[in-house]
């Protein structure tokens, strides 16, 4: 097929649609940075295994050096193709750096999952800038340094997918404060306007708003009569799991997703339905 077609005056990258019948979500040959995905419990983890089993190379990139490390191990022992990175997202010089070397060591790069992301409990009557700061930095700076980066080195096919949160939709979760709701509606918002610049090259770019996973991101993970009160109340009556958030992140990097661009796919059982 051509690589180009012309329509309205535009030129368009032509997307083949995927054919019917077919195995999904095949992702040998494409290379992954997920950011955060050195957390033990974390949803950057499911989401390294999730895309590593589907055939993709990750790059595991964390600020905890020892934890990418880890999952990179765990990677390989069940066969994929994976290295480790020490990546601190919000430093505009290693991200440069890092991004550049994981090119040189994989060859190429197609995919960009933001994942790293820090939370704090705190009403906006108490909080200083540097709380604001540093959670607006973590979550949107970082997204935007990364995603900026990445548009270097992806060619003609991308998928940038990064995590928003049910928090920027509602108005805080159950943990997060204010300025955590911001910085997860910054990238949704960010996301729909890149989308719009990069789609025609073949880039797509979406997030997920997850709802209450069961990870360390509030401290440790809540013990299983506190899941059940909490989730009591869900239409989908439990907490959600990094697996869950991991397979929507896996659908969104396919192939089989390149008409969906500019989106979010909520991942919250319901808890907030709009
Ligand atoms: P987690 O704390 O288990 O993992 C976050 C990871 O980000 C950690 O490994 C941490 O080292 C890394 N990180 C922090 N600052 C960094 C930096 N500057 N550079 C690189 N890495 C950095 O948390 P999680 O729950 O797995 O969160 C993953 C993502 O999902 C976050 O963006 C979070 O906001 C989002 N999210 C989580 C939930 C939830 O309920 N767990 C809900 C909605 C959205």
């Amino acid at each position: 097929c051509k690589p180009n077609v012309e329509w309205g005056g535009k030129v368009f990258r032509k997307e083949r649609a995927p054919p019917m019948g077919a195995a999904m979500f095949d992702l040998t040959r494409r290379t992954a940075i997920v950011t955060g995905a050195g957390s033990p419990r974390g949803i950057g983890r499911a989401i390294a295994h999730a895309l590593a089993a589907q055939g993709a190379a990750i790059a595991v990139a964390d600020i905890a050096s020892d934890g990418a490390q880890r999952v990179a191990d765990e990677l390989q022992a069940v066969g994929a193709t994976a290295r480790a990175y020490r990546l601190d997202v919000t430093d505009e010089a290693i991200v440069a750096a890092v991004f550049a070397r994981v090119v040189e060591d994989f060859g190429a790069l197609h995919i960009l999952v933001n994942n790293a992301g820090v939370t704090q409990p705190i009403r906006v009557a108490a909080m200083t800038i540097d709380d604001w700061e540093r959670v607006l930095r973590v979550n949107a700076t970082g997204t935007f340094l990364c995603s900026r980066e990445a548009l270097k080195h992806l060619s003609d096919w991308g998928r940038i997918v990064s995590l928003s949160s049910v928090s920027a939709k509602r108005g805080g979760g159950v943990f997060g404060g204010a300025h955590y709701s911001a910085a997860k509606a910054a990238i949704l918002g960010f996301s729909k306007a890149l989308a719009r610049e990069v789609s025609p090259q073949g880039i797509t770019v979406n997030c997920v708003a997850p709802g209450l996973i069961l990870t360390d991101i509030r401290g440790g993970v809540e013990s299983e009569a506190e899941q059940r009160r909490v989730s009591r109340d869900f239409p989908v009556p439990r907490v959600g799991t990094p697996a869950d958030v991991a397979a929507a992140v896996c659908y969104l990097c396919s192939d089989e997703a390149g008409y969906i661009t500019g989106e979010e796919i909520d991942i919250n059982g319901g808890t907030h339905i709009d």
